[in-house]
């Protein structure tokens, strides 16, 4: 459209053969040099549209108060993601990634309202109470979670660099567990277990100082109670240490996994 102008201006002035063809040359150039950039250009939108889409491909709902800040939870989300695909290959469960984990993402910007939905999803009665440290989870195919500024409130214990990212891994992190059990939530082993292996996948409380003794480790250990993440997360630690990942995630479904565990520790 934009050469076709020009060349109807040029076309009014008269103009001598060497001139035409001088012209004619300059405009062959100019046409390749459009083509050549408008390729280019394609191929980047192109690249730039699959990340896009591959960004917003699950559907993300945000309260009117967060509303402005899509892009950045978009960008939480995608991390997450990521987090998730990387560590899995790291372990041959790239399988049980394949596919998202959820259809859609809910950030709330109001904690009632964000137990209300968990417990409506989870098909509980919605007038139980969840504590308020609960500020994430994926239920029917639905990652929940309350804004940044919420879960940093009630829980300064978890602000380390991308905390909020970091959340929405381990709650991607339990769905994977449970993908390798083929849906068999037993299998995750016992609380500290299951809790220790999120928060690693999700590299929560890597550079905590927190140390425990033996003692301490087999109280815990022996607790059928929540209790501290950061103790959860030393004692997984200090296993992973001693064995292969894979082969722990395969033991906890046993039986005993607790008590041969602790018997490593005498
Ligand atoms: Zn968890």
């Amino acid at each position: 459209m934009y050469i076709e102008t020009v060349w109807k201006d040029n076309s009014n002035y008269y103009l001598s053969s060497s001139d035409k063809a001088r012209i004619m040359k300059c405009i062959i150039i100019l046409v390749a040099i459009i083509a050549v950039s408008c390729n280019h250009q394609n191929t980047d939108n192109s690249k730039l549209m699959i990340q896009r889409s591959d960004l917003i491909s699950i559907p993300l709902i945000l309260p009117g108060s967060l509303e402005n800040r899509k892009l950045e939870f978009q960008g939480y989300v995608n991390s997450a993601r990521n987090n998730i695909t990387t560590f899995s290959k790291q372990y041959g469960w790239e399988e049980f990634t394949q596919q998202d984990f959820m259809d859609s993402v809910i950030i709330f910007d109001d904690k009632i309202i964000f137990n209300k939905t968990v417990l409506k999803l989870a098909g509980e009665d919605t007038a139980m109470k969840l504590p308020d440290t609960y500020c994430a989870t994926i239920e029917k195919r639905t990652l929940v979670a309350v804004s940044p500024e919420f879960y940093a409130n009630v829980y300064p214990e978890g602000i380390e660099e991308r905390s909020y990212e970091k959340l929405l891994t381990h709650e991607m992190a339990h769905r994977l567990h449970v993908e390798i059990f083929m849906g068999i939530v037993e299998a995750m082993g016992p609380m500290w277990f299951y809790e220790g292996f999120a928060m690693y996948v999700a590299n929560q409380f890597a550079e905590s100082q927190s140390i425990l003794s033996k003692e301490e480790m087999i109280t815990i250990m022996k607790e059928p109670d929540r209790g501290s993440y950061v103790k959860y997360n030393y004692i997984f630690r200090y296993f992973v240490k001693k064995v292969p990942l894979k082969e722990l995630i395969i033991r906890a479904k046993n039986k005993n996994f607790n008590e041969e565990l602790m018997l490593m520790l005498n």
